[in-house]
């Protein structure tokens, strides 16, 4: 590698290097030209009342429609997106479209009124001075009701610039929106860093749901999890559940809301669209 900083030593050039610093310049070139040809586009997830499994909101997750390299997740784009701030744009992007479509179900839909929509925010957004006016703007623009938005934000972004996020995080909470912690569990929180942010919801990370059911060292850390979530008066989403009895073992132990392959797998705005109306459906039919 090449070393740096001491006076007497040489830069070497290491081709390996520079092979990365071109993939990172094409991949940026690539992100540039498919958001300006409009290719990114949003899929929706249920999440559901435990133990109900009623359809109460839906999670916004990003996908790229690439003309070769057909529909891409997130997870190859959006660390890339996060280095080069490309996440900027994009993240606006999905929070514009995310507020438009749900905002459509709320009047098109009879009983839907109430769905929520939640929505990732990068840990680069929150370093943009205008991210307020960016969500302020999304919700005026579309006219949900900005209670109905749920702003979903990592536990390490919240370890990373603590006073910076708290004052942040209350001004989007003065906009009226909700804020929850996604991937709970996976960093490192205590608690009496995590009672001085204003946060709604803890969302469990999906590698404690994993094990509940046959590994007691999870069950008593989701259990923990839950306890913790009721002693800061926040409501518990968990994340990944894919089996019936984590779903039974989860309300059981007090979770609020749950989410994973088990109820639905993400979808398009249409099909997610028909899956609220089915749901309503029966809410109204059964009354
Ligand atoms: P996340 O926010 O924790 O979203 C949940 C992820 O878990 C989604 O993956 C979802 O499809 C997946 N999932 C849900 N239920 C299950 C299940 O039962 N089993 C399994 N195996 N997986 C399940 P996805 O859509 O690939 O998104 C991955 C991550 O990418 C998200 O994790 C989030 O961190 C990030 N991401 C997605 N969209 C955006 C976005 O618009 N902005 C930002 N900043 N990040 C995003
Ligand atoms: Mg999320
Ligand atoms: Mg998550
Ligand atoms: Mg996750």
């Amino acid at each position: 590698a090449a070393k740096l900083g001491g006076r007497d030593r040489i830069a070497v050039f290491d081709p390996s290097m520079y092979t990365a610093a071109v993939m990172e310049a094409e991949a940026r070139t690539e992100l540039e030209r498919g958001l300006g040809a409009d290719e990114f586009t949003v899929v929706y997830q249920p999440i559901v009342d435990l133990p109900s499994g009623l359809l109460i909101g839906v999670e916004a997750l990003a996908r790229w429609q690439h003309p070769t390299r057909g529909l891409v997740g997130p997870d190859s784009f959006i660390p890339q997106a996060e280095r080069t701030g490309l996440i900027v744009p994009l993240g606006a992007h999905v929070l514009r479209v995310a507020c438009h479509e749900v905002a459509g179900w709320h009047s098109a839909i009879p009983g839907a009124e109430n769905v929520r929509v939640s929505i990732n925010l990068s840990a680069r957004q929150f370093q943009e001075p205008d991210l307020v006016d960016t969500v302020r703007a999304a919700l005026a623009d579309s006219g949900i009701r900005p209670h109905l938005v749920v702003l979903e934000i990592t536990e390490s972004l919240l370890m990373h610039d603590v006073d910076a996020t708290v004052v942040t995080l209350h001004e989007l909470r003065e906009l009226g929106v909700q804020i929850a912690v996604d991937d709970f569990g996976t960093g490192y929180s205590s608690l009496s860093y995590l009672r001085r942010f204003p946060i709604d919801i803890l969302k469990i990370d999906k590698a404690f749901i994993d094990g509940i059911t046959d590994d007691s060292d999870d069950a008593t850390l989701a259990e923990a999890v839950v306890g913790l979530g009721k002693a800061l008066r926040l409501s518990t989403v968990a994340e990944g559940i894919e089996h019936a009895d984590q779903q039974e073992m989860l309300s059981q132990l007090g979770v609020t809301y749950g989410q994973g392959y088990l109820f639905a797998r993400p979808g398009s705005a249409d099909e997610i669209a028909e899956m609220v109306r089915a749901a309503y459906r029966k809410q109204v039919g059964g009354q």
